[in-house]
């Protein structure tokens, strides 16, 4: 999928569009989703124009991409959420459900979170 620069993650990354923020360093930005479907809910998002994770994973430089599972780490620690658990979606093109065409984890904790897949 081609990448859409102009895309809300890409102007929030640009800093035109504020969010609110979780953590942030060379390699990725976590901010909270604006329409949160859980008492934690974040979106982690690599600093690289990538659509989807496929593309992330076959494509990106390795420092990039090590570093932004190492920030997604860092995510997990300061929401302190790793021994009470989450859920990571990855939404992905038309039948995955993705609205915004820039990569991004959303983290999901804070209550169980529920069946593994929606029918909606
Ligand atoms: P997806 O369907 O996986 O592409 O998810 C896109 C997510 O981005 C949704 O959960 C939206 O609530 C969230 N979202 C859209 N615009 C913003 C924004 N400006 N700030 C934070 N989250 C947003």
């Amino acid at each position: 999928m081609a990448y859409q620069p102009n895309n809300i993650f890409a102007r929030i990354l640009e800093g035109e569009i504020p969010c609110e923020k979780v953590y942030e360093d060379d390699y990725a930005l976590a901010f909270r989703d604006i329409n949160p479907k859980a008492p934690v809910h974040v979106l982690v998002i690599p600093k690289g124009e990538y659509t989807t994770l496929d593309e992330f994973a076959g494509a990106a430089p390795a420092e990039l991409m090590a570093g932004f599972f190492r920030a997604f780490a860092e995510v997990v620690a300061l929401l302190g959420i790793a021994e009470s658990g989450y859920r990571t979606i990855v939404n992905t093109g038309r039948d995955g459900g993705q609205e915004v065409a820039h990569l991004h984890f959303h983290v999901l904790a804070g209550r169980p979170i529920g069946r593994m897949v929606g029918r909606e």
